[in-house]
């Protein structure tokens, strides 16, 4: 199968130095979940991987999170998206865990729970530490410049092999694209032509039901509502 793995805030929906509390304050970036759908439907599965801090600092409880997870799967649905599985870290950065990112824990949960390799995969954030994650396991690193992007750009520093987009529906047009081997970090077998996808409508498969979500695992986890293969 083939896999991209996307940061959330600043990459699927606006960010904020706040954090995203609620449902009411998440706030998808325009063509973002649209690009999803065409992953999908090139035959990709989409994950999230996340860190929330915000719930060791008591900003807000899982229920509020799988409440804004439930938004972002219905948003998803209505434009025939799916994301197949959101991971998120729980941890504040001074618990030392594995799994807030810029280490990779979560990403290597996601390989395991998928039973795949990571070397070549996409990985999209905002972040340096998104992209560090990704790295260190042998994604390929692809910063957007919508969230923190810009500054994150701006700072320097970002690993070898980065690339640059302006938004998550840039990045999708380019790993649609077919591309030489020659000016491509990723393998042929990530690198999905799109002929047969374009065009296609953006509500393909509507889903108006919403799957009632019951994560309420403390540690990262994902709320996969279906089983892979
Ligand atoms: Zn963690």
């Amino acid at each position: 199968m083939k896999l991209v793995i996307l940061d959330r805030d600043g990459v699927i929906n606006q960010d904020s130095d706040h954090f995203i509390k609620s449902p009411d304050e998440w706030i998808p970036i325009e063509g973002s979940l649209e690009a999803i759908a065409r992953l999908n439907r090139a035959g990709y599965s989409v994950v999230i991987a996340t860190n929330q801090s915000g719930l060791a600092r008591g900003l807000f409880d899982i229920l509020a999170l799988n409440a804004i997870h439930q938004k972002l799967h219905r948003a998803a649905q209505q434009v025939g998206a799916d994301i197949a599985a959101i991971f998120f870290c729980p941890h504040a950065a001074d618990d030392n865990c594995d799994c807030r990112k810029p280490k990779p824990g979560m990403l290597q949960n996601i390989a395991r729970r998928f039973e795949l390799s990571l070397k070549g995969v996409v990985t999209v954030g905002d972040s340096l530490r998104d992209l560090q994650a990704g790295f260190v396991v042998g994604c390929v690193p692809c910063l957007v410049l919508t969230g923190k992007g810009e500054k994150t750009r701006a700072k320097g520093g970002l690993p070898p092999g980065t690339k640059i987009f302006p938004d998550l529906f840039a990045v999708v047009d380019d790993l649609l694209r077919d591309v030489g081997p020659a000016d491509s970090a990723l393998d042929a077998e990530s690198s999905a032509r799109s002929d047969d996808h374009f065009g296609a409508p953006a509500d393909a498969q509507p889903d108006p039901r919403t799957r009632a979500r019951s994560n309420v695992s403390p540690h990262a986890r994902s709320d996969t509502r279906r089983k892979l293969p």
